[in-house]
C-alpha cells in the first residue's frame, strides 16, 4: 500500500479528537510541563507557513515531553481584540465580532489539519466577555493600587488608524501597524505605572533563560542610568544668592540637571532645558527674548520624539536672554538654552552641557559659538586633539558639504561635524580646581559628595522607561471600566458589575477626533453613578490589546472559572510557563508587559500561596513566582523570494496548499528541516519535496519487517547508528536543533534501506523518534505493527495505545561507545610502538596517529616512505 497522507492524516486527527489524546488533566502524578505559543491575531487571511514554524517547534517539544512522561499543558487561543481585526472590518464593512469569529474558525481548522496537539478544551478568546471581564478586573486591581491613572500627555497619534499608540508601537516615527507617519497630539489618556517596576524588571532578567538579544533590548528600553542631580541657581545678572537654597527658602529659582558625568562639571559651559520645562513659564518676566522663545517652544511641541532625537538632524536651540545659570562647583555663570533634543520625560528635563566631552554638546557649541573647556585627559596623559581633526581647506566630504549648505552662522560652514570626535571616555581630571588629577570615577564620587554637603547635589537614578499608555480611541477593545460622575468624579465600576460589555454598534469606524466610536452610543455612555446614583457617563476609550495578552497565560490554567480570573491552586500547578515560543518582535512590548503584570499579581498575592503549616497536603506549600516565562525561544522568520511572507508581496505559502499536496507531516518536517530554528530561512518548494520523499522511504521500510521471533541479526554497525541517532535526536530536540535531528533520522533511514531485513523492534524505535515530528505517519505505522506484541492491527482504540502514550526511546550507552583495540605500529616489519585506537579507525587516521608517535618518528624522520600497509583494527606497517 502506498503512502497516502491525505487519507491517514484526517483519520488520525479525528481519532485523536475523539479520544481526547491531547487533553491535559489538571490532576496528575506526572511532573508538569507548560509549553506555550504566543496566541495569534485571528486575521481573515489565516496563517501562512511562516506562522506555523514556531507552532511546529512547540508541538514537537510537547509531544516528546508527553512521551517522556510529563503532564504537558499545550494550549491555544486567540488575541482577538485590536487593530488587525478592526481594520479588516472597516475595510469590508463586516462587523468585527462576525469577521473575528469566522477568522478564528478558519485558523482553528488550519491548526487541526497540521496535527498540532492542542488542548482545545482550554481555548480562550480575548474578545469574549467571559475573558475580558477579567481583563477589566485586572485594570481595577491596578487602579485600586494607584497603578492606573489618567493624565493629559503628548501622545503619538496615527492619523490613519485614528488612534493613540504606545511609544513601543512607533517604529522609526511610523505606526507599527500601517506605516503612516505618527503625529503628536495632546490628549487625556490612561496609563499603567510600569515605571514603579523598572528596577525589578531590570534585575530579574537575571532569573530567566531568555535569548541574550531580548534581554539586551529590555535592558536598553528600561535604560537605567546612575548619576548625579546638580542644582544650578539662576541669576539675572545680580549676585546669586547661593546660601538661600540650603537655608530652606526655595524662593530662589534653580535648574536641576541630571548627569552621569559629574566629573566633567568644570567643563560645563552652558545648560539646556526641555521646551516643556515648567521653569520657562515661571521665568517669563525675566526672559528678554520671550517672543522668540515662545515661537521655538510652539514649534518643538509639534515635533514627535523621534524627530527631536534623530541623530542625523542638526540640533537646534535658543538662548534664554537675560538670565544665566550658576555652576555650583565654581560659581561661573553660563548661558541657558532651550533645545528640543532634551526631553522633559527623561531625567529632570535639563542637562549640563560639556562640549569638550560630549559629541552632541560639541556640535551644538560649535553651532552657537559657545566656549569649549577640556577637563578630562586620557589616562595615558595625552590631551585629546579634537580640534585638529579638521582640515578646513581640503575636505569636501559629503558631511562637510552638508554642513556648508546648512543654515546658521559662518564658522560652522567650515566645520566637519562628522569627523571631529571629542574624548567621551573616563580619564584623569584637568582644569578642575581641587579635583584635578583625580580619576573620573573617584572624581564623580568626590564632586557629588562636595555638592551634597552644600545641598546642591545628590546621587540619583533615572530610567528611560515610561508609563505604559493603555487607552485607545477605537471600538474593538475591552471598555475601560470607569464612570465619570458630575458629583463624585472618577468612579471605578464595581467588580460585581463586570464585565462592562462592548455594545454592538453599527458605526464602529474611528472618529479621528481623539474620541472613541463608543462615544456615539448614547445607550452605552449613559449610566448611573455607582456611588451616588446620579446620572453619569462611561469612559469610552478601550484598552490596548496588549493588556489582554498580559495575563492570558494564567487563564489557560483555569479557563472556565466564573468567579475569579483563575484559581490560585491551578495556577500554582501549572505556572510559571516552562517554555514560551514566539516572535522576537514582542521584545519590549508584550514580553515586558507580561512580566510587569506577573510582578504586580505576585505583590498582590494573587498568584501566591502562603504556606499552610497545618496542612499535610504538599499542594498547599507556599508557591511564588514573579516571572511568567522561565525559558523563551524566538523562532526565525520564514522568507520567500527574499522577503517576509505577506499578502501584498504575493509570496505567501499557505499550510492548506502544502497539506493538500504532500500532507501535514511533510510540511511539519520541512518547517523543522529548513534551517536553524532561531534563524531566518528561505522557503524552498524543492525542500518540501525532499521531505515527502523521506517520509515515503520510512513508509516503505515496512516491507523489510520481520517479526522479533525470527531473530534476524542486525549488524553492529546499524545498531550502533540507531542508538547514536536516539541520542542525537533526543538532545537536538531539547536544544532546538530540529534541523540536525531530522538529518540524523535521514542518515539512519538511508542506512536501513540498504539492509534486506529489519527487526520490528528497531523499526518501532525509529517510529518513536519520528513521532513528534511526523505524528500521523508514525501513528499509522505504529498501529499497523500491532504494538507492542507484534500482532498487526489496523485499528486504534481497541485496547491499543497511541504512540504518544509510549515511552520515548532511550539509547544504550554501551552500544554507542566506540570499541577500543590495540594497534601495532611496525617500521619495516619490526614492532616499534603500540597505541589504543577505535576499532573502526580509518587508514588515513591510523597513518596520521602512527606518524605522530615519538618512537616512530625517530625511525622514519627524514626517510622516504615507500609503502604503508594497514590491517584494519590490527596493525600498521611503515616501509622505508
Ligand atoms: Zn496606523
Ligand atoms: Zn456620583
Amino acid at each position: 500500500m502506498a503512502y497516502n497522507p491525505q487519507k491517514l492524516e484526517k483519520k488520525w486527527q479525528k481519532i485523536w479528537e475523539k479520544t481526547r489524546l491531547f487533553k491535559t488533566p489538571d490532576k496528575s502524578k506526572k511532573p508538569k510541563f507548560y509549553c506555550l505559543d504566543m496566541f495569534p491575531y485571528p486575521s481573515a487571511e489565516g496563517l501562512h507557513v511562516g506562522h506555523l514554524r514556531g507552532y511546529t517547534f512547540s508541538d514537537v517539544i510537547s509531544k516528546k515531553k508527553m512521551m517522556e512522561g510529563y503532564n504537558v499543558l499545550h494550549p491555544m487561543g486567540f488575541d482577538a481584540f485590536g487593530l488587525p481585526a478592526e481594520n479588516f472590518a472597516i475595510k469590508t464593512g463586516i462587523h468585527p465580532a462576525i469577521s473575528t469569529k469566522k477568522a478564528i474558525s478558519n485558523i482553528k481548522k488550519q491548526l487541526l489539519s497540521a496535527g498540532f496537539g492542542y488542548d482545545w478544551q482550554r481555548e480562550i478568546c480575548s474578545s469574549q466577555p467571559d475573558y475580558y471581564k477579567w481583563t477589566q478586573w485586572m485594570f481595577l486591581q491596578l487602579y485600586k493600587r494607584d497603578l492606573a491613572y489618567k493624565k493629559e500627555a503628548p501622545v503619538n497619534f496615527c492619523p490613519s488608524c485614528k488612534t493613540v499608540l504606545a511609544r513601543e508601537q512607533v517604529i522609526d516615527g511610523k505606526c507599527e501597524r500601517c506605516d503612516s507617519l505618527v503625529e503628536k497630539k495632546y490628549l487625556k489618556q490612561w496609563f499603567f505605572k510600569i515605571t514603579n517596576y523598572a528596577e525589578r524588571l531590570l534585575n530579574d532578567l537575571n532569573k530567566i533563560d531568555w535569548p541574550e538579544k531580548i534581554k539586551i533590548m529590555q535592558r536598553n528600553w528600561i535604560g537605567k542610568s546612575e548619576g548625579t542631580e546638580i542644582k544650578f541657581l539662576i541669576s539675572n545678572g545680580a549676585q546669586p544668592k547661593v546660601g538661600r537654597v540650603g537655608g530652606g527658602l526655595e524662593s530662589q529659582f534653580l535648574i536641576n540637571v541630571f548627569t552621569t558625568r559629574a566629573d566633567t562639571l568644570f567643563g560645563c559651559t552652558y545648560v539646556v532645558i526641555a521646551p516643556e520645562h515648567p521653569l520657562i513659564e515661571e521665568l517669563k518676566s525675566q526672559i528678554e527674548n520671550w517672543k522668540e522663545v515662545e515661537k521655538y517652544i510652539e514649534e518643538a511641541k509639534k515635533k514627535t520624539e523621534i524627530e527631536r532625537l534623530a541623530e542625523e538632524k542638526a540640533k537646534t536651540g535658543i538662548e534664554l536672554k537675560g538670565i544665566k545659570a550658576v555652576n555650583p562647583i565654581n560659581n561661573q555663570e553660563v548661558p541657558i538654552f532651550v533645545a528640543d533634543y532634551v526631553l522633559m520625560e527623561y531625567g529632570t528635563g535639563a542637562i549640563m552641557a560639556v562640549p569638550a566631552h560630549d559629541q552632541r554638546d560639541f556640535i551644538f557649541a560649535k553651532k552657537y559659538n559657545l566656549p569649549i573647556i577640556e577637563v578630562i585627559k586620557s589616562a595615558n596623559g595625552k590631551k585629546h586633539k579634537f580640534s585638529q581633526a579638521v582640515d578646513e581647506s581640503k575636505d569636501s566630504s559629503p558631511a562637510t558639504e552638508r554642513a556648508k549648505r546648512s543654515e546658521g552662522r559662518k564658522e560652522e560652514t567650515f566645520f566637519d561635524f562628522a569627523n571631529a570626535r571629542v574624548f567621551e571616555e573616563d580619564g584623569i581630571l584637568i582644569n578642575s580646581g581641587p579635583f584635578s588629577e583625580l580619576k573620573s570615577e573617584k572624581a564623580r564620587e568626590e564632586i557629588t559628595k562636595y555638592l551634597r554637603k552644600r545641598n546642591l547635589g545628590q546621587t540619583a537614578i533615572y530610567y528611560k522607561l515610561r508609563d505604559w499608555l493603555i487607552s485607545r480611541q477605537r471600538y474593538w477593545g475591552a471598555p475601560i471600566p470607569i464612570i465619570y460622575c458630575p458629583k463624585c468624579g472618577e468612579v471605578p465600576v464595581p467588580e460585581k458589575d463586570l464585565p462592562v460589555k462592548l455594545p454592538k454598534i453599527k458605526d464602529f469606524k474611528p472618529t479621528g477626533k481623539g474620541e472613541s466610536p463608543l462615544a456615539k452610543s448614547k445607550k452605552f455612555v449613559k449610566v448611573k453613578c455607582p456611588k451616588c446614583g446620579a446620572l453619569a457617563k462611561r469612559e469610552t476609550d478601550t484598552l490596548d490589546t496588549f493588556v489582554c495578552s498580559s495575563w492570558y497565560f494564567l487563564r489557560y490554567a483555569d479557563p472556565e472559572n466564573k468567579k475569579e480570573p483563575f484559581g490560585k491552586l491551578k495556577v500554582k500547578n501549572w505556572l510559571p510557563v516552562d517554555l514560551y515560543i514566539g516572535g522576537a518582535e514582542h521584545a519590549v512590548m508584550h514580553l515586558l508587559y507580561a512580566r510587569f503584570f506577573t510582578k504586580f499579581l505576585f505583590d498582590q498575592k494573587l498568584i501566591y500561596i502562603e504556606e499552610d503549616k497545618s496542612s499535610s497536603l504538599p499542594s498547599l506549600k507556599r508557591s511564588a513566582f514573579d516571572e511568567p516565562f522561565l525559558k523563551l525561544f524566538n523562532q526565525g522568520t520564514v522568507y520567500r523570494q527574499g522577503a517576509k511572507m505577506s499578502k501584498s508581496k504575493g509570496n505567501v505559502v499557505t499550510p492548506d496548499h502544502i497539506i493538500q499536496k504532500f500532507g501535514a507531516d511533510t510540511m511539519r518536517l520541512y518547517e523543522l528541516f529548513m534551517g536553524p530554528a532561531d534563524q531566518a530561512t528561505e522557503w524552498s518548494d524543492k525542500g518540501v519535496i525532499g521531505m515527502y520523499r523521506f517520509l515515503n522511504k520510512v513508509w516503505n521500510l515496512q516491507k523489510k519487517i520481520k517479526s522479533q521471533k525470527s531473530k534476524i541479526k542486525t549488524t553492529t554497525q546499524n545498531l550502533k547508528l540507531l542508538h547514536q541517532t536516539i541520542k542525537k535526536v533526543t538532545e537536538d530536540i531539547e536544544s532546538f536543533r530540529f534541523n540536525t535531528a531530522v538529518s540524523a533520522l535521514m542518515i539512519l533511514v538511508n542506512e536501513v534501506e540498504k539492509i534486506p531485513k529489519l527487526p520490528i523492534a528497531n523499526y518501532q524505535l525509529l517510529l518513536k523518534l519520528l513521532a513528534p515530528m511526523a505524528p500521523h505517519l508514525t501513528e499509522e505505522l505504529w498501529q499497523k505493527l500491532g504494538n507492542p506484541e507484534g500482532k498487526p492491527s489496523a485499528s486504534y482504540g481497541a485496547g491499543k495505545k497511541s504512540i504518544f502514550l509510549e515511552k520515548w526511546p532511550e539509547y544504550d550507552s554501551k552500544l554507542i561507545r566506540e570499541e577500543i583495540v590495540t594497534l601495532v605500529i611496525q617500521v619495516n616489519g619490526k614492532v616499534r610502538d603500540k597505541i589504543e585506537v577505535e576499532a573502526d579507525i580509518s587508514r588515513e587516521k591510523a597513518k596520521e596517529l602512527a606518524f605522530s608517535q615519538k618512537k616512530v618518528k625517530n625511525w622514519i624522520e627524514g626517510k622516504e616512505i615507500k609503502k604503508v600497509i594497514f590491517v584494519p583494527g590490527k596493525l600498521i606497517n611503515v616501509v622505508i
